[in-house]
């Protein structure tokens, strides 16, 4: 029988088309620019949702958000940057649009998240090796499981070096009470199509106070300065966000406490089928400090696992791959109309950062070997889940 697909997460629009109403009110005003009421109206409800404790600033994506922050923070040519290795590549590229170096810092074990003592041993082995602190840490929150806040911000203090916490999967996670977006020194959240709530496209960035989000918009718009004429003393980006794009947003910011609801339910159902199954785990909170908003459901898959076809000759891509029975749980479940993917790969193993020094402990490349993400977004209902849950049981058998 043929399976309608089901994809990880895919964008969902509101049920009353309240994104269509603000976009309607930008034609109709003729604010088809990136600035206007709804860029406002968005930020507005970005502050709201982290309880006003931040300012926020709404651009393009949070690859430019994150590229932003570095700026901010005067990273430039000849620093480094000590960066996540488990993450997609958004997380650690922009270090390299400012003319810095990525170094990378491998996971702990309970919430997949940069080590923290792994963290203070690259900045000590750094210093011994540079004569000089690394600039600034990026700290992620992935697949929306928060990181170790409390460990990471006492190093980060000790040390007097800045972290940005890349909240882009963990819009509506909390740790120790505190949503993230509200972590480091500025942060990041992303609303690219397959993210907890979307603009089409686009990012934001959450800081302290509004004199750097003022300096945030500047260095967004070209680093235009106050003159009836063009006039420029900085170089300036073109990140700002569209007033069409944050019409999206504000409809989306209505439906966002169901988004996350939608994504704890599919995870709770996941844990509650797979639970029986031997040799397969979910990932969960590790303890009641964390509230994962569980953008996507992950699971660990024991290499004891058979699955069928893992016999079978396989595509090698490179020499850092997922184990036989994951590809195959792969590939059985695309088979069945079900879309599943290997973790992130790790970025000190991807050959373009061949040659960034690294902190690693194993962690991040053994999980990439066993770990695989499960459909999680708002069109995945039970009888999705209960139906993905079958063919992994049947691709076990
Ligand atoms: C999606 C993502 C980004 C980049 O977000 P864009 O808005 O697509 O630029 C950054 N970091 C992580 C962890 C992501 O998943």
């Amino acid at each position: 029988m043929e399976h309608k697909r089901i994809y990880l997460c895919l964008a969902h629009m509101s049920e009353d088309g309240i994104e269509l109403q603000y976009i309607k009110e930008a034609f109709k005003s003729n604010w088809v620019v990136p600035l206007g009421p709804n860029v406002s109206g968005f930020e507005a409800d970005l502050e709201a949702f982290v309880g006003h404790r931040r300012k926020a600033v709404a651009l393009s994506s949070c690859t430019g958000a994150l590229h932003l922050t570095l700026l901010l923070l005067g990273v430039g040519q000849g620093d480094e940057v000590l960066c996540q290795s488990f993450s997609f590549c958004a997380s650690s590229n922009p270090v390299t649009y400012c003319g810095a170096k990525p170094v990378f810092v491998d996971s702990e074990k309970d919430t997949w998240n940069m080590d923290p003592v792994l963290l203070e041993k690259a900045i000590q082995d750094r210093i011994v090796k540079t004569g000089k602190k690394p600039k600034a840490v990026i700290v992620v929150d992935l697949y929306g499981m928060p990181a170790n806040w409390e460990a990471l911000e006492a190093v980060g203090k000790k040390y007097d070096i800045p972290i940005i916490e890349d909240a882009a999967n963990a819009q509506g996670s909390f740790y120790d009470g505190q949503p993230c977006g509200l972590f480091g020194q500025l942060a990041t959240f992303s609303f690219n199509g397959n993210k907890i709530i979307t603009t089409s496209g686009g990012g934001a960035i959450l800081c302290d106070d509004e004199e750097t989000k003022k300096h945030t918009v500047f260095l967004a718009t070209q680093a235009r300065e106050n003159a009836p004429y063009y006039q420029h003393e900085a170089i300036g980006f073109n990140y700002r966000l569209s007033n069409i794009s944050a019409g999206i947003g504000r409809g989306q910011m209505t439906i966002l406490d169901a988004h996350i609801r939608h994504h704890k339910h599919v995870h709770a159902m996941y844990k509650d089928l797979l639970e029986k199954i031997d040799g397969i785990k979910v990932q969960d909170n590790p303890s009641d400090k964390y509230d994962s908003n569980f953008w996507l459901t992950t699971i660990l898959i024991d290499p004891s696992v058979k699955i069928k076809g893992q016999e079978n000759q396989r595509t090698i891509y490179s020499d850092c791959e997922p184990n036989d029975n994951v590809e195959a749980l792969r590939v059985f479940l695309d088979q069945r109309g079900v879309e599943a993917r290997p973790l992130w790969k790790p970025m000190h193993k991807q050959p373009v950062y061949q040659d960034a020094p690294t902190y690693v402990n194993g962690v991040s490349e053994a999980l990439f070997k066993v770990g695989m993400c499960l459909p999680s977004g708002p069109y995945v209902t039970d009888d999705d889940v209960r139906y993905i849950v079958e063919c992994i049981k049947e691709a076990m058998e």
